[in-house]
C-alpha cells in the first residue's frame, strides 16, 4: 500500500513555490554544490577540479591527516554516537578533556561544549535573558546572535557597526531605563562578511562604566589572531565577561564552546536549552577537536599564523597593484564588495569556470546593495596560487565593470 499522503502537501507548496519564484526572479535563490572527497584547498566540486578561497578552514586543519586521525583512533575504540545529551549519558570523557583544554587555551576558568557555535548562541542567549533584560547588539552580528537575541524576549537595541558612540548611548538608554536588568553587550569579534574587528577594548571600557556584561563572538578569530592564536580578544586584550568560539572553522572539526566563570558554565548546564536537550557531539568530534587545538596551540600554530599574516598581505598587494578595490580588512576574510546581485554571481561563475571557487554572498547574509565575493585565505594556500586567483580575479573583475559601463556608455 503507497503510505498516505497528507491533502495539506499540495496546499503547502502552493504557498511556498511562488516564494521560491521571487527569490529566483531577484538572483537571491541559493543552490548547494556537492564535494567530492575532502574540503581542503584543491577539491573537486560538481565533478570539476578547482582551488576553494572560500572556506573558513583558515589554517588547513579540515584535512590534516593528524586530527583525521584522532578522530579515526577515537572511532575505532568509541564508536560513531553520544546516544544521549550530556545530562542524560552522552558527556564523554573526551568532551570533558576537549573542555578543560579548551578553558586553559583562552585563559578562562570553565568552558562548556556546544555541538555548533549557532546552538551555543541561541543557548546562551536564551538562557541568560528574559524579558526584562536588555541586550545591546551591533547590527552586522552573526544571525545566530541575532536569532538568540530575539528568542530571549530582551529588549533589543541594535546599533550602528563598530558605532561605540552608538554603543554608548545604548547602553545609557539601557542603565538609565532597567536599572536593575541583566544588560548585555554582544558582537562579533572578526564580522564574518566583512572581516574587519570590532572595537573590543573600547566595548569592553564601555561596559565597565554603564554595568553591563560583554560577550563576545570569536568564531573567526580563535586560533588565527593573537601571538599564541587565543583570538580577537588575545590581540586585542579584553576579557569578555562570555567568551564565545566555534570549532568548525580555523579548528577543521565541528562543534563549539562557551568560556567564562564557573558559574556561567554551571548555570548554561542548568539553562542553556540548546544544550540540555540536543545530543553531546560524537565523541571522536572532540578528539579530533584536542589534536587541532594542540597544532594551534604549538610552534606549529605559530608558523601557520606567520604564513596566513604574510598571505594576507601579499594578496592585498597584489590586488592594489591591479586595481580591485578589496574592502580594508586585516584578517583572513578579503571581501570584494560587487554590489548586485546578478553581477556578482556572474563573477563568481566565470571564476568558477576557471577553476576558483568563490561563492557570491547575497542579501540576507549582506546588506542589499552589498553583494560581494568573500574571499577567503589560508595557510594552506600556496603563493603560486595567490598568484593565480589573482590574476584571475582582476580579469573578471575589469570584464565585468566593462559590460555595466558599456549600456550606461551607449545611452549617454
Ligand atoms: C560560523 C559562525 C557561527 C556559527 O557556528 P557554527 O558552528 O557554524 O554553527 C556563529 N557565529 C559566527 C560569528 C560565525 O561566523
Amino acid at each position: 500500500m503507497p503510505p498516505v499522503q497528507p491533502m495539506e502537501t499540495d496546499r503547502l507548496d502552493t504557498r511556498l513555490r511562488p516564494q521560491l519564484e521571487r527569490l529566483r526572479a531577484a538572483d537571491l535563490y541559493r543552490v548547494r554544490r556537492v564535494v567530492d572527497g575532502g574540503h581542503g584547498v584543491q577539491m573537486r566540486v560538481d565533478g570539476r577540479a578547482c582551488l576553494n578561497f572560500c572556506s573558513n578552514d583558515y589554517l588547513g586543519l579540515a584535512t590534516d591527516p593528524r586530527v583525521a586521525e584522532a578522530a579515526r583512533a577515537a572511532l575505532a575504540r568509541d564508536g560513531t554516537g553520544s546516544g544521549a545529551s550530556a545530562l542524560i549519558s552522552g558527556h564523554n570523557r573526551e568532551h570533558r578533556a576537549l573542555e578543560d583544554e579548551l578553558a586553559a587555551f583562552v585563559g578562562r576558568p570553565r568552558a562548556l561544549l556546544f555541538s555548533t557555535g549557532w546552538a551555543a548562541n541561541l543557548g546562551v542567549l536564551r538562557g541568560l535573558l528574559g524579558k526584562h533584560d536588555v541586550l545591546v547588539a551591533d547590527e552586522l552580528n552573526h544571525a545566530s546572535l541575532i536569532d538568540g537575541g530575539r528568542l530571549s524576549g530582551a529588549r533589543y537595541l541594535r546599533v550602528g557597526h563598530g558605532d561605540v558612540r552608538g554603543f554608548d548611548a545604548a547602553l545609557r538608554v539601557a542603565q538609565d531605563e532597567h536599572p536593575d536588568a541583566l544588560r548585555l553587550l554582544v558582537t562579533d569579534s572578526v564580522f564574518s562578511m566583512d572581516g574587519d574587528l570590532a572595537p573590543l577594548p573600547e566595548l569592553s571600557r564601555l561596559c565597565g562604566e554603564r554595568g553591563a556584561a560583554l560577550m563576545v563572538d570569536d568564531a573567526h578569530g580563535l586560533g588565527v589572531l593573537g601571538a599564541r592564536g587565543q583570538g580577537a580578544c588575545e590581540l586585542l586584550q579584553v576579557q569578555p565577561d562570555i567568551h564565545v568560539a566555534t570549532l568548525g572553522k580555523s579548528l577543521g572539526c565541528a562543534g563549539a564552546f562557551v568560556a567564562g566563570s564557573d558559574t556561567l558554565v554551571e548555570f548554561l548546564v542548568q539553562r542553556a536549552r540548546s544544550w540540555v536537550f540536543s545530543t553531546a557531539p560524537p565523541p571522536a568530534i572532540a578528539a579530533a577537536a584536542r589534536t587541532a587545538l594542540r597544532i594551534v596551540a604549538g610552534a606549529e600554530g605559530v608558523a601557520l599564523r606567520e604564513t596566513l599574516r604574510a598571505h594576507i598581505a601579499y594578496f592585498r598587494e597584489a590586488c592594489a597593484a591591479l586595481g580591485v578595490p578589496l574592502m580594508a580588512s586585516q584578517t583572513a576574510i578579503q571581501p570584494l564588495v560587487i554590489g548586485a546581485e546578478a553581477r556578482t554571481l556572474a563573477i563568481s561563475r566565470a571564476l568558477f569556470e576557471r577553476g576558483y571557487w568563490i561563492a557570491a554572498i547575497r542579501p540576507p547574509t549582506v546588506p542589499r546593495g552589498t553583494a560581494r565575493l568573500r574571499i577567503t585565505l589560508t595557510a594552506a594556500h600556496t603563493r603560486a596560487q595567490i598568484d593565480g586567483l589573482v590574476e584571475t580575479l582582476a580579469g573578471a573583475w575589469h570584464d565585468a565593470r566593462m559590460s555595466a559601463a558599456s549600456p550606461a556608455t551607449a545611452k549617454a
